[in-house]
This record gives structure tokens, C-alpha cells and sequence, in this order.
């Protein structure tokens, strides 16, 4: 794996830079139009979706806040471990805030389900999510997005904030890794 040449380990590019962006840009119109008059809370999912919740948050010309959580229910590698633990917390109480969850991919649908009934326990006003992406699997779990920017076959995607043992985060592009990469 060379670090330095980390497009090159993309046997197969799902979403270029351009077309994430104008997806972004369409589902922060959406959200706009949705909240229309009331204060919005956005809470990105770290690490993943620091991307997503940077381009989503400057798409749009309303006033937003910004919070952070960071749940661990993945370890390094491409297999949920299936349990959900908070990393880091919200700074702000959210009771009687709109709150909307950012997130880059629902997978299992495991960790968002555990997150939205943690948050629902704090007595916000609402609770949405956004998802940059959605696999087929998540169709079964009880969480429903609001915003969904694509549905996608089960394939292990890396870029974007997307990452295979924390590398290609940076990546423009959404896509699948070479196989060597994983040998
Ligand atoms: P879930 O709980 O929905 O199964 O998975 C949630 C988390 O697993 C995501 O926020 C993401 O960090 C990670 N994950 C799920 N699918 C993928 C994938 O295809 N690629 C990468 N890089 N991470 C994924
Ligand atoms: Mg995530
Ligand atoms: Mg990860």
C-alpha cells in the first residue's frame, strides 16, 4: 500500500467528487426548506462524516449549529463488532432542540439506531437523520432517514471520510479498493 499514490488502490469509483457535491448541495436545499424558521442543530457522526457534515453545512446560507459525537461500533477493520460505545459526547444539551444526525453511511442500521434512541431520551424537539449513503441491509433496522443522498449495493466503499483502517479518508471520490489492498 503506498500512501503516497492512495488513488490508485480505487479499483472502482462509485461517486466522483463533482457528483458528491451536487448530491450534497441538493439535500442541504432540502433541509433548508424542511427547518425553514427554526433553529437547527446539525450532529456529525465522527470521524466518517467530517466531510459530508463540512460540505452540507456550507451549502447552505441558514444559520446552523454544529456538534459533535463520536460511537465506536466498528473495530479497524470491514465487520461491524455490534456493539455501540460513546467516544465523545455532545457539548450541547439538546433538549427541545431540532436536532438532525449527520451521517456519511448507514451499513447494519445498528449504530444509528442506538444513537437516535439515545438522543431521542434527551427530549429534543425532533430528531432526523441525513445519510450520504445507504446500504441494502439498513432497509430492515427501524431507522429511517429523512435525507438519504444515494442507495448503494453492499460493497466495502472507502473516500470522502469513508476509511479502511483509518487511511483514504481523504479521497475525493467514493469507491471500492483493490483487492491487494486487503491481502
Ligand atoms: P452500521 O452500524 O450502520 O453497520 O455502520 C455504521 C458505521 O460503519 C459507518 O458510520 C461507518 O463508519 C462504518 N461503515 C459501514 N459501512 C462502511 C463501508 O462500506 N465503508 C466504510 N469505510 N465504513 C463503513
Ligand atoms: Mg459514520
Ligand atoms: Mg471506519
Amino acid at each position: 500500500m503506498d500512501a503516497a499514490h492512495v488513488e490508485s488502490d480505487l479499483v472502482n469509483v462509485l461517486f466522483t467528487e463533482a457528483e458528491i457535491q451536487a448530491k450534497v448541495a441538493e439535500m442541504a436545499q432540502r433541509i433548508e426548506a424542511d427547518y425553514e424558521g427554526q433553529e437547527l442543530l446539525l450532529v456529525g457522526v465522527l470521524r466518517g462524516a467530517v466531510m459530508v457534515m463540512a460540505d452540507l453545512a456550507r451549502s447552505m446560507t441558514r444559520h446552523v449549529e454544529m456538534d459533535w459525537m463520536a460511537v465506536s461500533s466498528y473495530g479497524s477493520g470491514t465487520k461491524s463488532s455490534g456493539v455501540v460505545r460513546i467516544l465523545k459526547d455532545l457539548d450541547t444539551d439538546i433538549a427541545g432542540r431540532h436536532v438532525l444526525v449527520v451521517d456519511e453511511i448507514i451499513d447494519t442500521g445498528l449504530t444509528l439506531s442506538w444513537l437516535i434512541s439515545n438522543l431521542s431520551s434527551r427530549n429534543p424537539a425532533s430528531v432526523e437523520i441525513a445519510t450520504l449513503l445507504r446500504k441494502p441491509e439498513a432497509l430492515s433496522m427501524p431507522v429511517e432517514p429523512k435525507y438519504v443522498g444515494w442507495d448503494i449495493p453492499n460493497e466495502f466503499v472507502v473516500g470522502y471520510g469513508l476509511d479502511y483502517q483509518e487511511r483514504y479518508r481523504n479521497l475525493r471520490d467514493i469507491g471500492t479498493l483493490a483487492p491487494h489492498v486487503y491481502a
